[in-house]
């Protein structure tokens, strides 16, 4: 099999990279430090070791007996990417980005953030290596997700409230955009997903696919052979593509991808980049599924999880779904917010949201697999983020 993206980034025909001429050469300078730093054994060590000794890694693969039992069918595995250092699966991609950011000579690191997981994620990773960190945040956001503000300002980020736009994380992409052009030879901009232009869809599914190397090992070990079905929910794609593509070339095992189906169908209501609204277009440098009004206008989204409230898709996911390697549902608020529930009190593990649309899922395929066929969710993050919201929506304020 072909190992995509091409040279010029694309995946089938997803992805590339569409941006203003002043940021091709920072993207090629990206480009051919992280070739050289994937075969540089320093690099790969010293990444090694700070997710080892740093992150936490590798992350449990556990059987979820209770949950499973409750199912009444397959047996459900979850991956617990909640363990990491900062309770998601971001610091992998934001720890990789700021070593190269590190072995480019920049000593200076940018990031988009819209419920503040990627800039804690990274302002985190830029404490740790002694780097400038300035984090663009939605002014909306940053009113929604103060106690993530004051997380990012004590490990010594400045965070600028972005105005513009509907103040969400679309408009902190622009801004962080702005910067990068204006300060390209100190600053490496950290994207938060497998987004933009070319290197970062690929170079942040790398980063990621760490999630589904140890999956496929831990598997392995366990029960011997592959599982029958791997889910995962998909906002940008990193957490999904992180653990998919290590079993991309295993066909028997089925891949499920689980947009945000938010309040259901109709513009505003939800982030189904594939089941509702999507239209190929281009958005922040990467030609891929967005949602979209007849104009081309880039429609507003909603999910009661801010981590999958977004209006493009990862590039390489298109060309999944074209090539019928991945399928991709839905899950709406309310499943996501019965599943919080449902594994809170079979497990004792309180899931993102985000994390909870992928468990969602899972609870409604189980049933009906047999006994001994295996079900791997990707636990995304933990939602220790979310209950806060959780009890105000439930409390009927929503
Ligand atoms: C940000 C986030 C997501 C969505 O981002 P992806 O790039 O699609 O993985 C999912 N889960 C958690 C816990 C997150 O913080």
């Amino acid at each position: 099999m072909k190992t995509l993206p091409d040279q010029r980034g694309y995946f089938g025909e997803w992805g590339g990279r569409f941006v203003p001429e002043t940021l091709m050469a920072p993207l090629e300078e990206i480009d051919r430090a992280y070739h050289k730093a994937k075969r540089d054994r320093a690099f790969e060590s010293r990444l090694d070791e700070l997710l080892t000794h740093y992150v936490g890694r590798p992350t449990p693969l556990y059987l979820a007996r209770r949950l499973s039992a409750r199912l009444g069918g397959a047996r459900v595995w979850l991956k617990r990417e909640d363990l990491c250092h900062t309770g998601a699966h971001k610091i992998n991609n934001a720890l990789g980005q700021a070593l190269l950011a590190c072995e480019m000579g920049k000593r200076r690191v940018i990031a988009e953030t819209g419920a503040g997981q990627h800039g804690v994620a990274t302002a985190t990773a830029a404490a740790l290596l002694g780097l400038e960190c300035r984090v663009y945040m939605g002014a909306e956001d940053m009113r929604r997700q103060a106690l993530n503000v004051y997380r990012m300002q004590l490990m010594g980020a400045e965070i600028v409230s972005v105005a513009g736009g509907a103040q969400t994380l679309k408009d902190a992409i622009n801004e962080a955009l702005r910067d990068w052009v204006t300060n390209v030879r100190s600053t490496h901009y950290i994207l938060g997903s497998v987004l933009g232009p070319h290197p970062y869809p690929m170079m942040v599914r790398d980063f990621q696919s760490v999630i589904g190397r140890e999956t496929m090992a831990q598997f392995r070990q366990s029960v011997r052979g592959l599982p029958d079905l791997v889910v995962a929910c998909v906002g940008g794609g990193s957490n999904a593509a992180g653990i998919f593509t290590a079993y991309v070339p295993h066909t028997r095992v089925r891949l499920v991808g689980v947009e945000a189906g938010g309040r259901g169908p109709g513009a505003g209501n939800h982030a189904a980049r594939f089941a509702g609204g999507g239209a190929p277009g281009i958005l922040h440098g990467t030609r891929t599924q967005i949602i979209q009004d007849e104009n081309g206008q880039v429609e507003p989204t909603h999910s009661v999880s801010a981590g999958l409230d977004y209006p493009a898709v990862g590039p390489e996911h298109v060309n999944w779904r074209d090539t019928g390697r991945v399928s991709y549902t839905t899950v709406d608020d309310h499943e996501a917010l019965e599943a919080f529930h449902l594994l809170a009190e079979t497990e004792g593990i309180v899931p993102a949201l985000e994390s909870a649309h992928a468990i969602a899922h899972a609870a409604k395929l189980a049933p009906g697999m047999a006994l001994d066929a295996n079900i791997i969710v990707n636990l995304s993050g933990r939602g220790d983020k979310d209950l806060d919201e959780v009890a105000k929506v439930e409390g009927g304020e929503s």
